[in-house]
């Protein structure tokens, strides 16, 4: 579904990916693992369209899409969050998931304020998903509550839910785990688990390795820009680059 080749994304004199060929197999939950700085979200921005690679190339479903914008390949089904949940503190949880679902129509101010057919209708059919979206969630009880007040947990949901408003295809996910109380990261990985069963395609960054051993398959390791090593978790837990990737040579 993803597949970069030869990717390089340099910050002055920083190599942050360097020279990454991957992808991201369609119906598969990839997990994404290495230490802090190896590269992870950089390849996510890159991925996603947040930047321009310094040299390499990103196909989505085999179209080049190296230089589209990020709105362009949403439109295609391409959802990334990000590591610092990027909610609007004040507004609703049913207010966030609205938004989320409308900042791809390309809304004209006109059409906001005079509210046309097309529009009445769209905004019912996003107030429809909203609903299914927090029911699928357990987030209906939370639906008028603003954002901001929400426990670390739940900004997660909720950014797992603005991805669900959205013509996804694949989901990219930059650590939905960090700070979620385990009973919450096992739901939100129960629902993962069910939407890839209904077809979507995961990437998956998380620190978390029961996490991700009880999720990912394929697990790519990724270290100073480049893929360590990919395989099933139980082959990269035993990898010896992996280990001393993780802890130092001493190991
Ligand atoms: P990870 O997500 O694996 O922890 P990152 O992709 O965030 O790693 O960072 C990889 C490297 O790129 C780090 O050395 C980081 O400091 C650097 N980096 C990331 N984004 C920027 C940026 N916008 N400007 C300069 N350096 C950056
Ligand atoms: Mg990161």
């Amino acid at each position: 579904m993803i597949r970069v080749d030869n990717l390089t994304m340099r910050f002055g004199g920083i190599r942050a990916i360097d020279d990454c060929s991957l992808n991201f197999a369609a119906g598969r939950i990839t997990g994404l693992i290495g230490p802090n700085g190896a590269g992870k979200s950089t390849l996510f921005d890159v991925v996603a369209g947040g930047l321009v690679p310094t040299a390499g190339t990103v196909r989505l479903e085999g179209e080049d899409v190296t230089r589209l914008p990020a709105f362009a390949r949403y439109r295609r089904g391409l959802h990334r969050t990000f590591q610092i949940a990027r909610e609007f503190a004040r507004l609703t949880v049913r207010e966030n998931l609205m938004v989320a679902a409308r900042g791809q129509s390309g809304e004209a101010l006109a059409a906001a304020l005079f509210k046309p057919g097309h529009v009445r209708e769209e905004e019912r059919a996003h107030r429809e998903r909203a609903c299914e979206v927090m029911d699928f969630l357990a987030l209906t009880p939370l639906a008028d509550a603003p954002a901001g007040t929400l426990s670390g947990g739940q900004k997660k949901l909720l950014e797992l839910g603005r991805a669900l408003m959205s013509p996804a295809r694949i989901i990219l996910l930059d650590e939905i785990g960090a700070g979620v109380n385990p009973t919450l990261l096992a739901q939100i990985a129960g629902h993962i688990r069910m939407l890839n069963e209904e077809g979507m395609t995961f990437a998956v960054i998380e620190h978390d390795m029961d996490f991700i051993a009880g999720l990912c398959d394929p697990v790519i390791v990724m270290a100073e820009g480049r893929v360590l090593v990919q395989g099933p978790m139980a082959e990269v837990r035993a990898d010896r680059a992996v280990v001393e990737a993780y802890f130092g040579s001493a190991a």
